[in-house]
């Protein structure tokens, strides 16, 4: 085996079924093309395609065991991820899995858990160009990115994004319609990180996109484990003496 990231790339895998518009642009799933992307590259060890309607809801114990990095695309099925499954991965997370939310995966159990806030936004789809601007260029994520890039055809997403402060802010989103929105934003949990990446709409070919299977990369990197297992909590002694206070 290569040395390197464990990938899982999850996905929800409903539309691809029902839906012979998307099955055309995925015949083989949305996970597919960015599974077969990330494959090639250095430093990935291997990547492996999870579906929720695989056991476990593709987070079986063993995948998560063998789990460095996450991708996480859910859209229509929110509802049947459990909510154990849901507080599964977000441990996992905080104890220092990597996680790559993508699209409409803003408004995933997972996603809203590790926010902490609603994760609602504003969206239409009506097919309009998005032009993603890089406002952090010496971030990871943004390694070997133009200024900016478009994509011809998207659904927009709008702000207000109802999440927290990013850590870091990567890339921000210009729509045609005349919208803006975070669509590259980094955040810490615990000993995890998350980084949450704006395209990725079930009717356009996006994770067909070099571009933005770049980002998908650097962003795993970004959020891999940085092999720290635990954090020194709770209470302890000085590290020096302290004088006494009379
Ligand atoms: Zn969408």
């Amino acid at each position: 085996m290569k040395d390197g990231l464990r990938v899982t790339v999850w996905n929800e895998g409903v539309h691809e079924k029902r839906d012979e518009a998307v099955a055309r642009i995925y015949p083989e799933g949305m996970g597919k093309p960015i599974a077969d992307y990330l494959a090639k590259l250095r430093g990935i060890a291997s990547v492996r395609i999870a579906e929720l309607g695989d056991e476990g809801q593709g987070v079986t114990d063993e995948i998560l065991d063998s789990t460095d990095v996450m991708t996480w695309w859910g859209h229509c099925a929110h509802d049947e991820v459990t909510d154990d499954n849901a507080a599964r991965v977000k441990q996992r997370v905080l104890d220092g899995m990597g996680l790559v939310v993508l699209h409409a995966g803003h408004f995933s159990k997972l996603f809203k858990g590790l926010m902490g806030t609603g994760c609602n936004l504003k969206w239409r789809d009506a097919g309009e160009k998005e032009r993603l601007w890089v406002v952090d260029p010496a971030h990871p994520v943004a390694e070997g990115l133009p200024e900016y890039f478009e994509l011809p055809e998207t659904e927009m997403y709008g702000e207000h994004f109802d999440i927290p402060q990013p850590d870091q802010l990567v890339l921000i989103s210009w729509f045609e319609g005349g919208e803006v929105f975070r669509s590259g934003c980094c955040w810490h949990r615990g000993l995890g990180k998350v980084f949450y990446f704006r395209p990725g709409h079930e009717t356009f070919p996006i994770y067909h996109n070099t571009t933005v299977l770049k980002v998908i990369y650097n962003g795993l990197r970004w959020a891999a484990p940085s092999g720290l297992k635990e954090a020194v909590r709770g209470n302890v002694k000085p590290l020096e003496n302290i004088a006494k206070k009379a």
